[in-house]
């Protein structure tokens, strides 16, 4: 199923997406501020799901929001899980092990705060805070069943389903500082949607992640291509920490960010970046 959070009427909804992509139909959801996000928890707790509830709608009429506009706590990001990102990056202030070698995947937190929806501006921060806007198309994946020290083995149980992010970058400050949490986190830097397909209709361990600037694509990766695999992240971030249901695990993107062309490329106003991944939809944000 697609999990989708809209706005229509003056109001909040939560409901299911059509498989082809084109009606919304809304369930019986009592509070939708925090979108899709009190459904997963019911389902976990064994709850049934909500029923429909209202009119179905085609999707141009509705204004999609991030399907999980309000996060509990911060999204657990990953850096570097590309062999060929790493590689591109490997000439810059990163440091110079190739994350190849290294058992430990990079992890680092973006504030939940600053999640937007798949079509929502995202705001250019002021050339005083960065002049190096850069974006990173990503496979999320979003947590169901929670728990802690969950093994490699069991890890894709915990798998409720996946949504598309942009890990939208501030470069000079991500490289500024010793963690990478502040360059991650302005607002707006976290484009999300357009909906949460769920794991029963997709396998993250098997699908494409595009991006493309104003209509030029730039990364194109796929996702078994990955460094650490998606069992390996769950089993990475929930050591000694409990995941709860809900929690986002951004996976890290693909070869082709700006600051890997030569000379790098960001972002200026008016750009339009566009991510689309295989099995569940796109997102398209314009930089203002
Ligand atoms: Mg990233």
């Amino acid at each position: 199923m697609r999990w989708a959070t809209w706005q229509w009427g003056g109001r909040h909804h939560v409901g299911t997406i059509s498989a082809d992509g084109r009606e919304a139909t809304p369930h019986a959801v009592v509070d939708a501020s925090y979108g899709v996000l009190p459904l997963i928890q019911a389902m976990v707790r064994g709850e049934p799901l909500p029923q429909p509830s209202g009119t179905r709608l085609p999707v141009e009429v509705i204004t999609l929001r991030a399907p999980l506009p309000r996060p509990l706590r911060s999204l657990f990001c990953v850096g570097r899980n590309y062999h060929a990102h790493a590689a591109e990056l490997a000439g810059s202030v990163f440091r110079q092990t190739m994350p190849a070698e290294d058992p430990w995947p990079i992890v680092f937190g973006k504030l939940g705060e600053c999640v937007v929806g798949p079509h929502d501006a995202v705001k250019m921060p002021l050339p005083s805070a960065s002049i190096q806007i850069d974006y990173e198309s990503e496979l999320a994946v979003v947590i169901g069943q929670g728990g802690r020290d969950i093994p490699r083995s069991r890890a894709m149980d915990h798998v409720f389903g996946y949504t598309n992010v942009n890990d939208v970058t501030a470069r000079d400050v991500q490289m500024r500082h010793q963690q990478w949490d502040l360059g991650k986190s302005f607002d707006t830097f976290c484009p999300m949607g357009p909906w949460i397909v769920t794991a029963d209709e997709l396998d993250g361990r098997a699908t494409r992640v595009r991006g493309w600037v104003n209509g030029a694509l730039r990364q194109d990766g796929l996702t078994k291509d990955m460094i650490h695999d998606i069992p390996t992240l769950i089993e990475t971030c929930s050591r000694g920490i409990t995941l709860y249901p809900g929690d986002v695990i951004a996976t890290g993107t693909p070869a082709g960010v700006g600051m890997g062309l030569k000379p790098p490329q960001w972002l200026k106003a008016g750009d339009v970046v566009r991510i689309e991944i295989d099995g569940i939809g796109v997102i398209e944000n314009r930089f203002e």
